[in-house]
């Protein structure tokens, strides 16, 4: 190994403590930090980041990484983490200062504005930060550089290497396998899911939770759960990751799935191989990639028969009132109601792809010009009757109703469906090798499937590109017909179709 090399190593691993610490910040401000410490952390966190971009930006860094690449030993890690090392600092140097800076600038008051206009069901208010905001990430395309589309620059920062022409067609198969289904299932009684809003303990419901967490092989000696106001994922090395969730007593669901939702992002960083700690090649590969370890656990594995075969007499145990005149059949049936909604974050298995397909075309139409700013929301309550069959009363559910584009991501959207499309094939893939893997689920051993997927997908961090570590795990590229067969079987079982 080269003396540049390792010295390349030991640079970019305290820009990783840099921002590890900054993560550290920013957990404690979204669950502990009172509301009087805004200003100062806002002002930690700048410095912070300010020093870790400096130190990957410059001409030592550059030097360092360029006398790397020229005098590489060869070996599989080494190639991987000058590929990624060189990717994050192109990324990091393309990007004028002075838009980076303007994008600061523009996205913490849109931020603030976004929130004031969804209160008020307001879109005029927030329009013109949109505006600002879809230049932006046009000018940000255009500095990343792309072939194609403006939009793959931009999605390329969330999902290596993928394109809308890529997309495109994988949209396309989602949206053949999802839009028949739901409209057969509309025509099927609707299933009454009410059981779940009735009243239950938030700690008793947190409780549940862990138990389940613990059982699944969350490990909490490497990791903790809190409250927060939007649940999320973060981590500081493998050692130490971290997961929230938000207790709802009318909700029996945001809890216990949101807690397994997360389980699995913190699953994934929990199962990075030792050696690859603490530096480039640390941490999950893309959000795509990411989020099939999620929405596996969240829906394959705490949506399936399976698992309430073991967990529900417990369940029931623990909320004795509220679930005595709740069979498991009708608790598996509300859990699984598909109902077209407005709401993207409550959407159901079969209809949540088809709100990630009309973000995808709105960002691509907004940034090409095909469609105005102003225009927007009425493009959107279009999409939404065109493929959901709703309308949303207002625009706060409908074009307000995200985060996203007030913090200036677009190009984000589509890492969710693609989650969703590889669990499926990383489902298949673990019941080929274990094709009793639903009878142990249903005993409450999960001894094949988290070492499964730390042998194919954990372990490997960012060694992969996600298109190699996809093939490699599951023996294919990217494919749709898993997940719409998945679909299929599930719902149409449900539904008696
Ligand atoms: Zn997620």
């Amino acid at each position: 190994m080269s003396e540049q090399f390792t010295q390349l190593q030991a640079r970019l691993a305290d820009v990783h403590n840099l921002n590890m610490a900054g993560a550290v910040l920013d957990w404690d401000q979204q669950t502990y930090m009172p509301q009087g410490g805004v200003q100062s952390r806002s002002e930690q966190r700048a410095t912070l980041s300010k020093i870790a971009h400096q130190m990957l930006t410059s001409e030592e860094t550059s030097k360092l990484l360029s006398d790397a690449e020229r005098d590489n030993d060869g070996y599989e890690t080494t190639q991987a983490f000058l590929r990624v090392a060189r990717r994050e600092f192109d990324h990091a140097t393309k990007l004028p200062a002075a838009l980076v800076e303007e994008t600061s600038r523009v996205t913490s008051i849109a931020q603030e504005v976004w929130a004031q206009a969804r209160a008020a069901n307001e879109y005029s208010m927030f329009a013109p930060h949109l505006e600002k905001i879809v230049d932006i990430n046009r000018r940000t395309a255009q500095a990343l550089g792309y072939e194609d589309k403006l939009y793959d620059a931009l999605l390329d920062q969330y999902e290596e290497g993928m394109t809308c022409a890529q997309l495109d067609p994988i949209f396309k198969q989602l949206k053949e396998a999802s839009i028949p289904l739901i409209q057969k299932i509309a025509q099927q009684p609707a299933i009454d899911d009410s059981v779940l809003a009735r009243d239950y303990d938030g700690q008793t419901q947190k409780s549940f939770a862990e138990r389940v967490l613990d059982e699944c092989g969350f490990d909490f000696n490497r990791g903790r759960q809190d409250l927060s106001v939007h649940p999320f994922c973060t981590n500081f090395g493998r050692g130490d990751v971290r997961i929230t969730t938000r207790l709802n007593t009318n909700d029996l669901q945001s809890a216990l799935f949101g807690s397994l939702h997360e389980m699995g992002h913190a699953l994934y960083e929990q199962g990075i191989a030792p050696d690859l700690d603490g530096n480039v090649l640390g941490g999950g590969v893309s959000l795509g990639v990411h989020e099939s370890q999620s929405r596996l656990w969240e829906n394959q594995v705490g949506r399936s028969r399976a698992f309430w075969k073991h967990n529900y007499r417990r369940l029931q145990e623990k909320f004795s009132t509220q679930l005595s005149d709740v069979s498991e059949d009708d608790f598996y049936r509300a859990i699984n109601k598909v109902e077209p909604s407005c709401i993207r974050v409550e959407a159901d298995e079969v209809t949540y792809n088809l709100h990630i397909i009309l973000r995808y075309e709105m960002e691509n139409d907004l940034l090409e010009g095909r469609l105005s700013v102003a225009d927007a929301p009425e493009a959107w309550n279009a999409k939404m009757q065109q493929y959901l069959g709703v309308t949303p009363p207002d625009d706060a559910h409908g074009i307000l109703q995200d985060v996203h584009w007030s913090i200036g991501a677009m190009g984000y959207f589509p890492t969710y469906s693609l989650g969703n499309i590889l669990s499926a094939q990383l489902w298949n893939r673990v019941l080929e090798s274990a094709p009793n893997m639903e009878d142990q689920i249903a005993r409450g051993d999960f001894s094949v499937l988290l070492p499964w997927l730390r042998e194919n997908i954990h372990r490997f961090g960012k060694i992969y590109t996600p298109k190699q570590l996809v093939q490699r795990a599951t023996g294919s590229p990217l494919d749709v017909a898993p997940y719409a067969k998945y679909l299929n079987d599930k719902f149409g079982t449900i539904y008696g179709l």
